[in-house]
């Protein structure tokens, strides 16, 4: 078996749309970045990555590349799984938790779990979504920014 983290962080900025996991969030700010920002399915990526010792997602996409611009984040998941699966090695579950200070997300993780686990075609009970709050302290505390924290199993 191998286990892999990813860490993710983007700025809240107005004239964006939130997306995480692949689900549209309702709220009058979105993530900024150069894909679609959705750092939730960026952590699960990179920790896929990490699991199988591949780099990171910035070596596979890079920002500057227009490919990606704008692109949904899901595309790159399943692009990192193929590879993932190329290696011989099947993902067998995933947790992740999300800190925002705002929106409140329980309302969204049954819809956000269910798009993950139909993007990695994984049964719903071995994708975990969880989101915290900062406790109103530093940048994501403030409503700045939000981040994301995920973990991946890979079986040989
Ligand atoms: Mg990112």
């Amino acid at each position: 078996m191998r286990i892999g983290n990813g860490y993710d962080f983007h700025r809240l900025v107005a004239g964006r749309r939130l997306i995480l996991g692949g689900v549209e969030i309702p709220y009058h700010l979105g993530l900024l970045g150069h894909s679609d920002a959705d750092l939730l399915t960026h952590a699960i990526t990179d920790a896929l990555l990490g699991a199988a010792c591949l780099g990171d997602i910035g070596q596979h996409f890079p920002p500057g590349n227009p490919q990606w611009q704008d692109v949904s984040s899901l595309l790159l998941l399943s692009k990192v799984l193929e590879l993932v699966g190329g290696r011989g090695l099947r993902l067998s579950n995933v947790d992740a938790v999300v800190v925002a200070e705002r929106p409140k997300l329980a309302p969204h993780i049954l819809a956000i779990r269910q798009s993950l686990a139909g993007a990695l075609g994984l049964p719903l009970d071995r994708l975990s979504v969880k989101a915290t709050t900062n406790e109103g302290l530093g940048p994501v505390g403030e409503g700045l920014a939000m981040a994301c924290h995920a973990v991946v199993l890979l079986e040989e």
